[in-house]
């Protein structure tokens, strides 16, 4: 048997992320009470008028009281115009309740987004996060929007409609709760499979979204391959699957709904055989009657549109559940909350014995030392796998290593700030990413604040002065979707610029020339000595670019085989040599 505390203990487990969610809400309880007051005018408001249409077939009617009469409609129109102003600024409360609430919401994703990094991109599809961010977020933006209000103002409603509806008829009220109780064992039921088949209606929806999301990025890949059938019976099978579920939820919608009027009534049906037996034993008026019947339907409305807003809730429960723990994801690498600052970066790099693995749990790093002087240019080379590219995303602080460390200028880079880390670094990726903006501005992305001359510089350097002055307009060329598309080697001369532009006192060079021809590459290789005292690690493609490297590492399943200088590694015909031999380059002489 589970204990009470264990009980407490699940349910407040359960209900942390509600809370949590909630608590967005905190700094806008000034709305929150204007929208409660909002509903409650509209509540007395919208509960006055079967009181004053009571009083008229009752009182006024009979006494053929022309001027009460007159009153008493004013009274209504203007209750009736009160309650229409009231409608409207209870709108404009909640729209605002939600957008400021989802505003932070929104914030609070992207500065997560921010914190946790390369690890989480690395291994969290993007279909994931865009979801997350887009169809997660609006769902439970519905939360400030509707469901809390609604449920506080619902909530007064019925305690106000029940006291009036007693005040009126003790035994009518009795009847009318046994009426609401038929709907109550079946109606949130049914509710709820309402919304757990829109849940899985909406979770084929976003596997349909995935399905046309990945077609269009990898569209030249299916059409290279022909797989065009393929790829659209996917999507056929998947939208398919979608408007199947959508279609069984509305079943159960409707359903649902037809159940709510049977209920209603049937309920109507025994408060008139009841109302007929007290108002023949004189205990109701007829005007009376009317009223209450009037509190009745609107008693059942809130009744339900209360439960439906605590199922819906609980149906949102996994999408809060999802953004809960995103949000509370902890990133793989944290910052230092008091962090050493360099007062201007020399480039000593030093790898103490370290070892890593991803989170797989492969080794992928074993026992890696390294020391890399100032200004010194060291090159990596070995078979694909053997852990080059992850020696650069160490340094760079993208994971950090399970044993060992790494040092900048003597300081472990742990206890850098993320910010001087990776000022202090230029990283030119193997895959080249241009926002869809000018050549310019992506150049500029390396340093913003640099002038036109020092961008053609840069760009002279890394040998693409002269594809972009022959481009339509030059540096001011719109890259991307609707403007030029550039050669993976152009991309890449572009991210070279961008990198240079930034003169880091280290640089990061991932196979960063792979897509250039020899004659490009050469050049790239000699333009990285404009920057003069910079520490260069470079993971090689090519070996007869790195022929004048301080040192060569080379690599082979996480470890150093052989370190040395080209003509000390040839001399010595191990390793290098090797793969020397092996390549392309060797062949062509
Ligand atoms: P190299 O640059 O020498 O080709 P890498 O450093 O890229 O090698 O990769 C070394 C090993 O780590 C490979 O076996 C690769 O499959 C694995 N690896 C790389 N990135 C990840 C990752 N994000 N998660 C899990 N394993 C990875």
């Amino acid at each position: 048997m589970e204990t009470q505390s264990a009980r407490w203990k699940r349910f407040t487990g359960r209900s942390r992320p509600y809370v949590w969610m909630l608590r967005f809400m905190k700094p806008y309880g000034g709305i929150l009470l204007l929208l409660v007051v909002c509903s409650l005018l509209m509540g007395l408001g919208e509960l006055a008028i079967p009181k004053m249409i009571g009083i008229i077939i009752d009182r006024i009617i009979p006494a053929n009281d022309l001027r009460s009469l007159n009153r008493l409609l004013l009274v209504l129109s203007a209750v009736i115009v009160v309650m229409l102003a009231l409608t409207a600024g209870r709108n404009l409360l909640e729209r605002r309740m939600k957008e400021y609430c989802s505003r932070d919401l929104q914030l609070l994703s992207f500065r997560q987004l921010r914190r946790l990094g390369y690890a989480y991109f690395e291994n969290t599809p993007s279909g994931e996060t865009l979801n997350l961010l887009r169809a997660d977020v609006s769902a439970v933006q519905e939360l400030y929007r509707h469901h809390i209000p609604n449920m506080q103002s619902r909530g007064m409603f019925i305690v106000l409609c029940i006291g009036l509806m007693l005040s009126l008829s003790i035994a009518l009220t009795l009847v009318s709760l046994g009426a609401f109780l038929i709907y109550y064992f079946i109606g949130p039921a049914l509710d709820r499979k309402t919304g757990l088949h829109r849940r899985e209606a909406s979770d084929r929806d976003n596997d349909y979204q995935k399905q046309i999301y990945d077609t269009v990025s990898a569209i030249a890949e299916v059409k290279a391959y022909g797989a065009e059938r393929w790829v659209f019976q996917e999507i056929d099978r998947k939208y398919q699957a979608y408007s199947r579920q959508w279609l069984k939820m509305l079943a159960y919608l409707y359903r649902s709904e037809s159940f709510r009027h049977f209920s209603h009534y049937v309920g109507a049906a025994i408060l008139f055989i009841a109302g007929g037996f007290e108002i023949r034993h004189g205990r109701v008026m007829i005007g009376e009657f009317i009223t209450f019947l009037l509190y009745y339907y609107s008693m059942m409305g809130f009744m339900q549109a209360f439960f439906g807003s605590v199922t819906e809730q609980r149906m949102m429960m996994v999408q809060v559940d999802r953004l809960h723990r995103f949000i509370h994801l902890e990133p793989e690498v944290r910052e230092t909350a008091s962090p050493v600052h360099l007062e201007g970066i020399r480039g000593e790099i030093a790898f103490e014995h370290v070892s890593f693995s991803y989170l797989d749990g492969t080794p992928v790093l074993r026992d890696f030392h390294l020391t890399v002087r100032p200004g010194e240019r060291v090159a990596f080379v070995g078979e694909s796998g053997s852990g080059k590219t992850t020696v650069l995303k160490l340094l760079n602080r993208f994971y950090d290593p399970q044993e060992g460390r790494i040092l900048l200028d003597g300081v472990p880079i742990r206890s850098l700030s993320l910010q001087q880390l990776r000022e202090s670094m230029g990283y030119v990726f193997q895959e080249t990413y241009l926002f869809g903006s000018t050549i310019r501005d992506n150049i500029l992305f390396g340093n913003p604040q640099a002038a036109e001359e020092e961008v053609m510089a840069a760009a002279r350097h890394a040998a693409a002065h002269s594809f972009i002055e022959q481009l339509p307009d030059d540096y001011s060329t719109w890259i991307g979707e609707r403007g030029v598309k550039l050669s993976g080697g152009q991309k890449q001369r572009i991210s070279v610029a961008r990198m240079l532009l930034k003169r880091p006192p280290i640089v990061l060079l991932d196979e960063a020339t792979s897509s250039l021809d020899r004659e490009n590459e050469l050049e790239i290789v000699r333009s990285l000595k404009a920057l003069q005292g910079a520490t260069v690690m470079t993971v090689a493609h090519r070996l007869s670019t790195i022929r004048d490297y301080d040192r060569i590492v080379v690599m082979e399943q996480g470890s150093i085989v052989e370190i040395g200088s080209w003509d000390e590694l040839m001399q010595r015909r191990g390793a290098l040599y090797e793969l020397w031999k092996g390549s392309d380059e060797y062949e062509a002489g």
